[in-house]
Protein backbone atom coordinates (compact mmCIF):
# COMPACT_ATOMS: atom_id res chain seq x y z
CA UNK A 1 0.00 0.00 0.00
CA UNK A 2 1.36 3.43 -1.09
CA UNK A 3 0.68 6.18 0.94
CA UNK A 4 1.93 9.55 0.03
CA UNK A 5 1.70 13.07 1.59
CA UNK A 6 0.49 15.52 -1.02
CA UNK A 7 -0.06 18.52 0.11
CA UNK A 8 -1.10 20.62 3.50
CA UNK A 9 -4.73 21.84 4.04
CA UNK A 10 -5.22 23.84 7.20
CA UNK A 11 -2.13 22.83 8.60
CA UNK A 12 -3.35 19.30 8.33
CA UNK A 13 -1.86 16.39 6.14
CA UNK A 14 -3.91 15.18 3.71
CA UNK A 15 -3.03 11.61 2.95
CA UNK A 16 -3.64 9.81 -0.38
CA UNK A 17 -3.96 6.20 -0.53
CA UNK A 18 -3.50 3.80 -3.39
CA UNK A 19 -5.30 0.69 -3.32
CA UNK A 20 -6.59 -1.91 -6.48
CA UNK A 21 -10.27 -1.21 -5.39
CA UNK A 22 -11.93 1.69 -3.90
CA UNK A 23 -15.87 0.56 -2.28
CA UNK A 24 -17.74 3.72 -1.55
CA UNK A 25 -20.44 2.84 1.29
CA UNK A 26 -20.31 0.15 3.58
CA UNK A 27 -23.80 -1.21 4.04
CA UNK A 28 -24.18 -4.71 3.04
CA UNK A 29 -23.24 -4.46 -0.64
CA UNK A 30 -20.31 -2.55 -0.07
CA UNK A 31 -19.60 -4.71 2.76
CA UNK A 32 -19.48 -8.10 1.20
CA UNK A 33 -17.70 -6.94 -1.88
CA UNK A 34 -14.85 -5.79 0.37
CA UNK A 35 -14.19 -8.99 1.93
CA UNK A 36 -15.20 -10.93 -1.50
CA UNK A 37 -12.21 -8.89 -2.99
CA UNK A 38 -9.62 -8.75 0.17
CA UNK A 39 -10.07 -12.99 0.82
CA UNK A 40 -9.20 -12.85 -3.29
CA UNK A 41 -5.53 -10.97 -2.30
CA UNK A 42 -6.65 -7.32 -3.79
CA UNK A 43 -6.04 -4.04 -1.63
CA UNK A 44 -9.29 -2.86 -1.11
CA UNK A 45 -10.55 0.48 0.40
CA UNK A 46 -13.92 0.63 1.82
CA UNK A 47 -15.65 4.17 2.93
CA UNK A 48 -18.13 4.40 5.27
CA UNK A 49 -19.84 7.57 6.01
CA UNK A 50 -21.16 6.66 9.71
CA UNK A 51 -19.24 4.28 12.45
CA UNK A 52 -20.03 0.94 13.07
CA UNK A 53 -22.15 -0.14 14.70
CA UNK A 54 -25.34 1.82 13.93
CA UNK A 55 -29.09 1.04 12.94
CA UNK A 56 -30.45 2.01 9.30
CA UNK A 57 -34.04 1.85 8.49
CA UNK A 58 -34.66 -1.92 7.72
CA UNK A 59 -37.30 -4.30 7.65
CA UNK A 60 -34.44 -7.18 9.03
CA UNK A 61 -35.91 -9.63 7.47
CA UNK A 62 -33.36 -11.65 5.31
CA UNK A 63 -34.39 -14.77 2.65
CA UNK A 64 -33.15 -17.97 3.37
CA UNK A 65 -31.13 -17.17 -0.29
CA UNK A 66 -28.46 -15.57 1.44
CA UNK A 67 -27.85 -18.23 4.10
CA UNK A 68 -24.78 -20.06 2.41
CA UNK A 69 -23.25 -16.86 0.85
CA UNK A 70 -22.86 -15.22 4.56
CA UNK A 71 -21.51 -18.59 5.74
CA UNK A 72 -18.92 -18.46 3.05
CA UNK A 73 -18.25 -15.33 3.79
CA UNK A 74 -17.43 -16.06 7.44
CA UNK A 75 -20.71 -15.29 9.62
CA UNK A 76 -21.05 -17.96 12.04
CA UNK A 77 -25.19 -17.84 11.11
CA UNK A 78 -25.61 -21.26 12.62
CA UNK A 79 -24.19 -20.69 16.35
CA UNK A 80 -26.17 -16.76 16.09
CA UNK A 81 -29.31 -18.17 17.37
CA UNK A 82 -31.12 -15.94 15.29
CA UNK A 83 -35.45 -16.12 14.55
CA UNK A 84 -36.03 -18.37 11.57
CA UNK A 85 -39.50 -17.31 10.09
CA UNK A 86 -41.49 -19.63 7.48
CA UNK A 87 -44.80 -17.73 7.48
CA UNK A 88 -45.95 -14.67 6.11
CA UNK A 89 -49.14 -12.29 7.48
CA UNK A 90 -50.56 -9.90 5.06
CA UNK A 91 -53.35 -7.81 6.27
CA UNK A 92 -56.08 -5.80 4.39
CA UNK A 93 -55.76 -1.99 6.05
CA UNK A 94 -59.50 -2.95 6.90
CA UNK A 95 -57.87 -6.09 8.81
CA UNK A 96 -58.69 -9.05 6.49
CA UNK A 97 -55.70 -11.58 7.41
CA UNK A 98 -53.67 -14.12 4.85
CA UNK A 99 -51.62 -16.20 6.24
CA UNK A 100 -49.07 -18.10 4.14
CA UNK A 101 -46.14 -20.45 4.50
CA UNK A 102 -43.23 -19.23 3.03
CA UNK A 103 -40.93 -22.56 0.85
CA UNK A 104 -38.05 -20.71 1.40
CA UNK A 105 -38.76 -18.70 4.08
CA UNK A 106 -36.14 -15.99 6.24
CA UNK A 107 -33.90 -15.43 9.43
CA UNK A 108 -34.28 -12.20 11.40
CA UNK A 109 -31.39 -10.08 12.18
CA UNK A 110 -30.55 -6.40 12.90
CA UNK A 111 -28.85 -4.52 10.71
CA UNK A 112 -26.81 -3.09 13.85
CA UNK A 113 -25.47 -6.32 14.23
CA UNK A 114 -25.41 -7.13 10.85
CA UNK A 115 -23.27 -4.29 9.80
CA UNK A 116 -21.29 -4.55 12.59
CA UNK A 117 -20.26 -8.23 12.22
CA UNK A 118 -19.37 -7.80 8.67
CA UNK A 119 -17.64 -4.80 8.95
CA UNK A 120 -14.85 -6.73 11.49
CA UNK A 121 -14.80 -9.80 8.84
CA UNK A 122 -13.71 -7.25 6.72
CA UNK A 123 -10.83 -5.67 8.32
CA UNK A 124 -10.15 -9.21 9.69
CA UNK A 125 -9.63 -10.00 6.11
CA UNK A 126 -7.35 -6.56 4.99
CA UNK A 127 -9.71 -4.35 3.58
CA UNK A 128 -8.58 -1.14 4.73
CA UNK A 129 -12.19 0.49 6.09
CA UNK A 130 -11.82 3.97 6.32
CA UNK A 131 -15.31 5.29 8.96
CA UNK A 132 -16.78 8.52 9.45
CA UNK A 133 -15.86 9.28 5.54
CA UNK A 134 -18.48 10.30 3.47
CA UNK A 135 -17.34 10.84 -0.13
CA UNK A 136 -17.76 14.01 -1.80
CA UNK A 137 -16.24 13.58 -5.42
CA UNK A 138 -15.09 10.83 -7.57
CA UNK A 139 -13.31 11.40 -11.05
CA UNK A 140 -12.17 9.46 -13.11
CA UNK A 141 -8.47 10.00 -15.27
CA UNK A 142 -6.04 8.02 -17.13
CA UNK A 143 -7.68 4.98 -16.12
CA UNK A 144 -7.43 5.42 -12.48
CA UNK A 145 -10.16 6.62 -9.95
CA UNK A 146 -9.48 9.60 -7.79
CA UNK A 147 -12.14 9.91 -5.38
CA UNK A 148 -12.77 12.63 -2.62
CA UNK A 149 -13.83 12.71 1.17
CA UNK A 150 -13.36 16.16 2.79
CA UNK A 151 -9.34 16.72 2.78
CA UNK A 152 -8.69 12.90 2.24
CA UNK A 153 -8.20 11.69 -1.46
CA UNK A 154 -7.90 7.92 -2.51
CA UNK A 155 -7.41 5.90 -6.27
CA UNK A 156 -7.97 3.08 -7.20
CA UNK A 157 -7.93 0.71 -10.52
CA UNK A 158 -11.64 0.31 -10.00
CA UNK A 159 -14.51 1.59 -7.78
CA UNK A 160 -17.89 0.68 -6.92
CA UNK A 161 -20.85 2.60 -5.75
CA UNK A 162 -22.47 0.76 -2.66
CA UNK A 163 -23.66 4.09 -0.67
CA UNK A 164 -27.61 3.13 -1.06
CA UNK A 165 -30.95 4.71 -1.79
CA UNK A 166 -30.28 8.38 -2.00
CA UNK A 167 -27.12 9.77 -1.17
CA UNK A 168 -24.89 13.34 -2.19
CA UNK A 169 -23.20 11.51 -4.85
CA UNK A 170 -26.73 10.59 -6.57
CA UNK A 171 -27.11 14.39 -6.17
CA UNK A 172 -24.17 15.47 -7.67
CA UNK A 173 -24.61 12.95 -10.45
CA UNK A 174 -27.69 14.54 -11.31
CA UNK A 175 -28.95 10.81 -11.68
CA UNK A 176 -32.22 10.25 -14.14
CA UNK A 177 -33.95 8.90 -10.88
CA UNK A 178 -32.97 11.80 -9.07
CA UNK A 179 -34.47 14.16 -11.61
CA UNK A 180 -38.01 12.48 -11.98
CA UNK A 181 -40.97 14.42 -10.52
CA UNK A 182 -42.33 13.14 -7.12
CA UNK A 183 -45.10 11.27 -7.69
CA UNK A 184 -46.15 7.47 -5.88
CA UNK A 185 -43.85 5.53 -6.78
CA UNK A 186 -40.69 7.44 -5.87
CA UNK A 187 -41.55 9.61 -2.82
CA UNK A 188 -41.33 7.31 0.32
CA UNK A 189 -40.63 7.39 4.04
CA UNK A 190 -39.08 4.56 5.63
CA UNK A 191 -39.51 4.38 9.55
CA UNK A 192 -37.95 2.11 11.86
CA UNK A 193 -38.16 0.65 15.71
CA UNK A 194 -37.01 -1.86 17.86
CA UNK A 195 -39.75 -3.34 20.02
CA UNK A 196 -40.68 -5.75 22.98
CA UNK A 197 -43.58 -7.37 21.07
CA UNK A 198 -44.71 -11.15 21.76
CA UNK A 199 -43.86 -11.87 17.87
CA UNK A 200 -45.37 -14.94 17.04
CA UNK A 201 -42.32 -17.30 16.43
CA UNK A 202 -41.48 -17.78 13.28
CA UNK A 203 -44.43 -15.19 11.66
CA UNK A 204 -43.23 -12.09 10.04
CA UNK A 205 -46.69 -10.13 9.81
CA UNK A 206 -47.31 -7.13 6.96
CA UNK A 207 -49.66 -5.13 7.67
CA UNK A 208 -51.44 -2.77 4.96
CA UNK A 209 -52.52 1.31 5.89
CA UNK A 210 -53.33 3.89 3.27
CA UNK A 211 -50.66 3.90 1.26
CA UNK A 212 -48.19 2.49 3.37
CA UNK A 213 -47.66 -1.05 4.95
CA UNK A 214 -45.77 -1.98 8.01
CA UNK A 215 -43.61 -4.93 8.53
CA UNK A 216 -43.06 -6.88 12.28
CA UNK A 217 -41.02 -9.75 12.82
CA UNK A 218 -38.19 -11.09 15.29
CA UNK A 219 -34.63 -10.63 16.21
CA UNK A 220 -32.03 -11.09 17.62
CA UNK A 221 -32.71 -11.55 21.88
CA UNK A 222 -35.91 -11.80 21.69
CA UNK A 223 -36.37 -8.31 20.42
CA UNK A 224 -38.69 -7.31 17.44
CA UNK A 225 -38.65 -5.08 14.29
CA UNK A 226 -41.24 -2.71 14.02
CA UNK A 227 -40.72 -0.72 10.20
CA UNK A 228 -42.87 1.13 7.66
CA UNK A 229 -43.01 2.51 4.21
CA UNK A 230 -45.40 5.09 4.12
CA UNK A 231 -45.89 7.51 1.14
CA UNK A 232 -44.63 11.51 1.90
CA UNK A 233 -48.20 12.51 1.61
CA UNK A 234 -49.69 11.24 4.46
CA UNK A 235 -47.07 12.39 6.98
CA UNK A 236 -47.74 15.79 5.32
CA UNK A 237 -51.27 15.06 5.92
CA UNK A 238 -50.58 14.84 9.57
CA UNK A 239 -48.81 18.29 10.17
CA UNK A 240 -45.54 16.03 9.74
CA UNK A 241 -45.76 14.57 13.31
CA UNK A 242 -44.86 11.04 13.09
CA UNK A 243 -46.75 9.80 16.27
CA UNK A 244 -49.95 11.69 14.95
CA UNK A 245 -49.66 9.32 11.80
CA UNK A 246 -48.93 6.05 13.96
CA UNK A 247 -52.25 7.10 16.04
CA UNK A 248 -54.71 8.42 13.18
CA UNK A 249 -53.93 6.48 10.01
CA UNK A 250 -51.44 3.62 10.42
CA UNK A 251 -53.93 2.62 13.68
CA UNK A 252 -57.15 2.36 11.29
CA UNK A 253 -55.80 -0.92 10.86
CA UNK A 254 -56.54 -3.49 14.16
CA UNK A 255 -53.50 -4.89 13.57
CA UNK A 256 -51.48 -1.84 14.18
CA UNK A 257 -53.17 -0.42 16.50
CA UNK A 258 -52.59 -3.60 18.49
CA UNK A 259 -48.93 -3.37 18.20
CA UNK A 260 -48.28 0.48 18.45
CA UNK A 261 -50.87 0.47 21.72
CA UNK A 262 -48.97 -2.33 23.19
CA UNK A 263 -46.11 -2.75 22.07
CA UNK A 264 -42.24 -1.62 24.36
CA UNK A 265 -41.09 0.59 22.09
CA UNK A 266 -36.94 0.71 22.25
CA UNK A 267 -35.60 3.38 20.50
CA UNK A 268 -35.89 7.14 22.02
CA UNK A 269 -36.29 8.30 18.56
CA UNK A 270 -37.39 6.33 15.45
CA UNK A 271 -34.82 5.77 12.68
CA UNK A 272 -35.74 7.59 9.80
CA UNK A 273 -35.30 7.99 5.64
CA UNK A 274 -36.94 9.98 3.50
CA UNK A 275 -36.99 10.29 -0.69
CA UNK A 276 -36.97 6.66 -0.97
CA UNK A 277 -37.65 5.96 -4.85
CA UNK A 278 -37.88 2.53 -7.22
CA UNK A 279 -37.69 4.01 -10.15
CA UNK A 280 -34.95 2.52 -12.36
CA UNK A 281 -31.23 3.24 -12.02
CA UNK A 282 -28.72 2.98 -14.12
CA UNK A 283 -25.83 0.16 -13.29
CA UNK A 284 -22.61 1.74 -14.37
CA UNK A 285 -22.09 5.74 -13.86
CA UNK A 286 -18.58 7.05 -14.86
CA UNK A 287 -17.26 4.09 -15.29
CA UNK A 288 -18.40 3.35 -10.89
CA UNK A 289 -19.84 -0.27 -10.82
CA UNK A 290 -23.36 0.09 -9.01
CA UNK A 291 -24.66 -2.47 -6.20
CA UNK A 292 -27.14 -2.42 -4.18
CA UNK A 293 -29.95 -0.08 -3.57
CA UNK A 294 -27.48 2.30 -5.41
CA UNK A 295 -28.37 -0.38 -8.39
CA UNK A 296 -31.81 -0.03 -7.92
CA UNK A 297 -34.15 -0.62 -5.09
CA UNK A 298 -37.02 -3.58 -4.97
CA UNK A 299 -39.81 -2.55 -3.04
CA UNK A 300 -39.66 -3.75 0.85
CA UNK A 301 -43.12 -5.42 0.32
CA UNK A 302 -40.77 -8.18 -1.49
CA UNK A 303 -38.32 -8.26 1.09
CA UNK A 304 -35.21 -9.12 -0.34
CA UNK A 305 -33.22 -6.21 -1.27
CA UNK A 306 -30.69 -7.07 1.21
CA UNK A 307 -29.95 -10.68 -0.56
CA UNK A 308 -30.07 -8.62 -3.53
CA UNK A 309 -27.47 -6.39 -2.54
CA UNK A 310 -25.03 -9.28 -1.34
CA UNK A 311 -25.83 -10.88 -4.78
CA UNK A 312 -25.20 -7.96 -6.53
CA UNK A 313 -21.84 -7.99 -4.78
CA UNK A 314 -21.08 -11.48 -5.78
CA UNK A 315 -21.28 -10.63 -9.35
CA UNK A 316 -19.43 -7.38 -9.51
CA UNK A 317 -16.66 -9.35 -7.65
CA UNK A 318 -16.20 -11.78 -9.56
CA UNK A 319 -16.07 -9.24 -12.98
CA UNK A 320 -13.93 -6.63 -10.84
CA UNK A 321 -11.52 -9.99 -10.52
CA UNK A 322 -11.34 -10.77 -14.10
CA UNK A 323 -10.77 -7.40 -14.90
CA UNK A 324 -7.91 -6.96 -12.47
CA UNK A 325 -6.18 -10.27 -13.75
CA UNK A 326 -6.82 -8.58 -17.35
CA UNK A 327 -9.13 -11.12 -18.50
CA UNK A 328 -11.81 -8.43 -19.24
CA UNK A 329 -10.82 -5.05 -20.49
CA UNK A 330 -13.01 -2.61 -18.87
CA UNK A 331 -15.63 -1.79 -21.24
CA UNK A 332 -16.00 -5.34 -21.44
CA UNK A 333 -16.05 -5.95 -17.72
CA UNK A 334 -18.94 -3.06 -17.34
CA UNK A 335 -21.28 -4.31 -19.90
CA UNK A 336 -20.56 -8.07 -18.66
CA UNK A 337 -22.13 -6.39 -15.14
CA UNK A 338 -25.13 -4.58 -17.09
CA UNK A 339 -25.95 -7.95 -18.91
CA UNK A 340 -25.58 -10.57 -15.33
CA UNK A 341 -27.39 -7.60 -12.98
CA UNK A 342 -29.89 -7.78 -15.60
CA UNK A 343 -30.14 -11.21 -16.19
CA UNK A 344 -30.59 -11.78 -12.48
CA UNK A 345 -32.68 -9.11 -11.05
CA UNK A 346 -34.83 -7.29 -13.69
CA UNK A 347 -37.68 -9.26 -13.94
CA UNK A 348 -38.00 -9.10 -9.89
CA UNK A 349 -37.92 -5.45 -9.91
CA UNK A 350 -40.27 -5.00 -12.71
CA UNK A 351 -42.51 -7.26 -10.61
CA UNK A 352 -41.61 -5.56 -7.40
CA UNK A 353 -42.95 -2.34 -8.75
CA UNK A 354 -46.09 -4.05 -10.42
CA UNK A 355 -46.94 -5.49 -5.98
CA UNK A 356 -46.22 -2.23 -4.94
CA UNK A 357 -48.70 -0.74 -7.23
CA UNK A 358 -51.58 -2.72 -5.68
CA UNK A 359 -50.64 -2.28 -2.11
CA UNK A 360 -51.53 1.69 -2.15
CA UNK A 361 -54.76 2.90 -2.12
CA UNK A 362 -56.87 1.42 0.86
CA UNK A 363 -59.88 0.68 -1.89
CA UNK A 364 -57.28 -1.31 -4.31
CA UNK A 365 -55.30 -3.21 -1.13
CA UNK A 366 -58.73 -4.52 0.59
CA UNK A 367 -59.58 -5.77 -3.30
CA UNK A 368 -56.65 -6.95 -3.92
CA UNK A 369 -55.93 -8.94 -0.48
CA UNK A 370 -60.10 -10.18 -0.26
CA UNK A 371 -59.86 -11.26 -3.94
CA UNK A 372 -56.16 -13.23 -3.92
CA UNK A 373 -56.82 -14.88 -0.07
CA UNK A 374 -58.74 -18.32 -1.65
CA UNK A 375 -55.84 -18.43 -4.26
CA UNK A 376 -52.59 -19.40 -2.23
CA UNK A 377 -51.28 -20.19 -5.45
CA UNK A 378 -51.08 -16.76 -6.90
CA UNK A 379 -49.03 -15.91 -3.52
CA UNK A 380 -46.64 -18.41 -4.14
CA UNK A 381 -45.99 -16.94 -7.76
CA UNK A 382 -45.25 -14.21 -6.30
CA UNK A 383 -43.06 -14.57 -4.10
CA UNK A 384 -41.33 -16.73 -6.34
CA UNK A 385 -40.93 -14.00 -8.55
CA UNK A 386 -39.56 -11.44 -6.36
CA UNK A 387 -37.37 -14.18 -5.02
CA UNK A 388 -34.37 -16.05 -5.97
CA UNK A 389 -32.88 -19.17 -5.37
CA UNK A 390 -29.39 -20.08 -2.82
CA UNK A 391 -26.55 -18.46 -4.26
C1 LIG B 1 -38.67 0.49 4.97
C2 LIG B 1 -37.73 -0.53 4.42
C3 LIG B 1 -37.79 -1.84 4.85
C4 LIG B 1 -36.95 -2.81 4.29
N1 LIG B 1 -37.02 -4.09 4.74
C5 LIG B 1 -36.24 -5.06 4.19
C6 LIG B 1 -36.31 -6.40 4.65
O1 LIG B 1 -37.02 -6.74 5.62
N2 LIG B 1 -35.54 -7.33 4.02
C7 LIG B 1 -34.70 -7.02 2.99
O2 LIG B 1 -34.03 -7.91 2.46
N3 LIG B 1 -34.59 -5.73 2.56
C8 LIG B 1 -35.33 -4.75 3.14
N4 LIG B 1 -35.19 -3.45 2.74
C9 LIG B 1 -34.19 -3.14 1.71
C10 LIG B 1 -32.77 -3.14 2.29
O3 LIG B 1 -32.70 -2.35 3.44
C11 LIG B 1 -31.79 -2.64 1.25
O4 LIG B 1 -32.05 -3.25 0.02
C12 LIG B 1 -30.34 -2.88 1.65
O5 LIG B 1 -30.03 -2.18 2.82
C13 LIG B 1 -29.40 -2.46 0.54
O6 LIG B 1 -28.06 -2.50 0.99
P1 LIG B 1 -26.99 -1.48 0.38
O7 LIG B 1 -25.68 -1.94 0.85
O8 LIG B 1 -27.23 -1.30 -1.05
O9 LIG B 1 -27.36 -0.06 1.03
P2 LIG B 1 -27.26 0.42 2.53
O10 LIG B 1 -27.37 -0.70 3.49
O11 LIG B 1 -28.23 1.55 2.64
O12 LIG B 1 -25.78 0.98 2.65
C14 LIG B 1 -25.33 2.13 2.01
C15 LIG B 1 -24.20 2.71 2.86
O13 LIG B 1 -23.56 3.77 2.15
C16 LIG B 1 -23.21 4.78 3.09
N5 LIG B 1 -23.06 6.03 2.32
C17 LIG B 1 -24.00 6.74 1.64
N6 LIG B 1 -23.45 7.80 1.03
C18 LIG B 1 -22.12 7.75 1.29
C19 LIG B 1 -21.02 8.57 0.94
N7 LIG B 1 -21.16 9.65 0.17
N8 LIG B 1 -19.79 8.23 1.40
C20 LIG B 1 -19.61 7.14 2.19
N9 LIG B 1 -20.62 6.33 2.58
C21 LIG B 1 -21.86 6.63 2.12
C22 LIG B 1 -24.37 4.79 4.07
O14 LIG B 1 -24.03 5.35 5.30
C23 LIG B 1 -24.69 3.30 4.17
O15 LIG B 1 -24.05 2.66 5.26
C24 LIG B 1 -36.01 -2.45 3.29
C25 LIG B 1 -35.92 -1.12 2.87
C26 LIG B 1 -36.76 -0.16 3.43
C27 LIG B 1 -36.65 1.25 2.98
Amino acid sequence: MIETEIKRISGSPTVKKTSDVVIIGGGLAGLCLSIQLAVSGYEVILLEKHEYPFHKVCGEYISMESWPFLTRLGLPLDQMNLPRINTVEISSPSGTLIKHRLDLGGFGISRYELDFRLSQLAKMSGVRLFENTRVTGVEFHGNEFNIKAGNEHFTGKLCAGSFGKRSNLDIKWNRPFIQKRHHGLNNYLGIKYHVRYPVEPGVIALHNFQNGYCGISSIENDKACLCYLSSAINLQHHDNDIKKMEAELLSKNPHLRKIFSEAEILFKEPEVISQISFEKKSLVENHVLMIGDAAGMITPLCGNGMSMAMHGSKIAASLMHQFLQGIYSRSEMESEYIKNWSKQFSSRMVMGRGVQSLFGDRFITNLFIGAIKPFPFLIDMLIKKTHGQPF
